[in-house]
């Protein structure tokens, strides 16, 4: 008989010496030298890195038109605000997300409606988001949870019944393809987040794409005040402001690692996948965890790994599980809190129990450490720990 290594929890050796993020930014020379020419040159925002970066990212992902802003929130606010949300219309969207998904809606004085999720990939349920359609909907958010897109086509059908905009929230899935289109061209509007957690970073960072030039001419506005033209596109002093926008710009020295971690973009999800694939392997004998579904007809960009613990094969709930990984410094996290769940949202009425796919998935996931310059070496140590401590609170 095997003797179990004592937990680290309860005093014993962590599987590592040093905490191991669940993700980590990758920067390397390349970036910093793209930057410092920046910083050399008579641009430092709104100059042409700005449109350079816009051009390169609408070609990576197949769309007409990229509008670099600010953050992935700023994307989504931009992204509602040219789909025409304002107060009075309702829009649907996933509880299983970060907080901003559902905030933008609020930031226009418009109205959230969640529907719950699959069971197998937590994507929004185009069935649960159809019944959740009234004469108010204007539009639908979905988000490709993990990095896995979305049921695009049901939910652009969906949208094209009732007359809604489809807005996709891609910040997991940069460089995701659906039924083998890249995401970013699929959707009516796709928003990415470019924070250092996320495939490429800015610092801090969005893209909204649209093929759609009026919506693409909204963005650009909507970043910039609501003013008509960018400085440098003026002929005198004279500009107009039309809509009461933001400033939501990205500057020409973040665009300038955005194009240098751009280049790098299919190296960086290859490496995810081969992290995915690595865990998929170790963990397939392991009776106690589930991982989530991925579909023949679509390619995860892999942003999170999230497993499901099997809790009736357990003797201890999801926390205990969260505590002992980290104490073994293996630094899990929970993607994410319903929604709902969050007391600005109970505020506005929402109550827990209206999604019970979502908050069933809720109590038994774990986001295991993804990203792209992790060592094989890094991922045996998150197997190892996890066995170690699965096998130590199994039933
Ligand atoms: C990261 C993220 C955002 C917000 O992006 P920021 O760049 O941090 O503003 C929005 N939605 C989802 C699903 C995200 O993961």
């Amino acid at each position: 008989m095997t003797v179990m290594p004592r937990l680290a929890i309860e005093g014993g050796r962590p599987v590592r010496a040093a905490m191991l993020p669940y993700g980590r930014h990758w920067v390397d020379e390349a970036d910093i030298d793209a930057v410092v020419a920046v910083l050399r040159s008579d641009w430092l925002t709104t100059g042409p890195t700005v449109e350079e970066f816009e051009a390169a990212f609408a070609k990576a992902v197949g769309a007409r038109h990229a509008t670099a802003v600010s953050s992935g929130t700023a994307a989504l606010h931009a992204a509602a605000f040219a789909a025409g949300i304002g107060p009075g219309q309702e829009v649907i969207t996933t509880p299983m997300t970060f907080a901003a998904t559902a905030n933008c809606v609020r930031y226009l004085g418009g109205t959230v409606a969640f529907a719950d999720v699959l069971p197998d990939t937590l994507n929004l349920d185009p069935a649960k988001a159809a019944a959740c359609v009234t004469a108010r909907t204007k539009a639908v958010i979905t988000v490709d949870y993990t990095g896995e897109p979305s049921d695009l086509d049901e939910l652009e059908a969906l949208s094209a019944r009732h007359g809604l905009t489809l807005i996709e929230d891609a910040s997991h899935a940069l460089g995701a393809t659906y039924r083998s289109r890249a995401v970013g061209s699929v959707a009516r509007l796709t928003t990415f987040s470019l924070h250092p957690v996320k495939h490429i970073t800015t610092g801090e960072g969005g893209v909204v794409t649209t093929d759609d030039p009026d919506l693409a001419a909204r963005l650009r506005r909507f970043r910039n005040h609501g003013i008509t033209r960018e400085h440098q596109q003026r002929v005198d002093w004279r500009y107009e402001m039309v809509d009461l926008g933001y400033n939501y710009r990205l500057s020409d020295i973040q665009s300038a690692l955005g194009i240098s971690q751009l280049k790098r973009l299919q190296e960086q999800i290859a490496r995810r996948r081969e992290i995915a694939v690595r865990y998929a392997r170790a963990f397939a004998g392991l009776a106690e965890i589930e991982a989530l579904v991925t579909r023949d007809d679509r390619e995860s960009a892999w942003h999170l790994y999230v497993i499901r613990l099997r809790l009736e094969r357990l003797r201890v709930e999801r926390a205990e599980i969260y505590r002992a990984l980290r104490a073994e410094n293996i630094g899990v996290n929970v993607h994410y809190i319903p929604v709902p769940w969050h007391p600005y949202y109970e505020s506005l009425g929402f109550r827990r129990g209206g999604w019970p796919v979502a908050e069933g998935a809720y109590e038994r996931i774990l986001s295991l450490p993804i990203f792209p310059t992790m060592t094989d070496a890094d991922v045996d140590d998150v197997v190892r720990a996890v066995e170690k401590v699965v096998g130590h609170f199994r039933r």
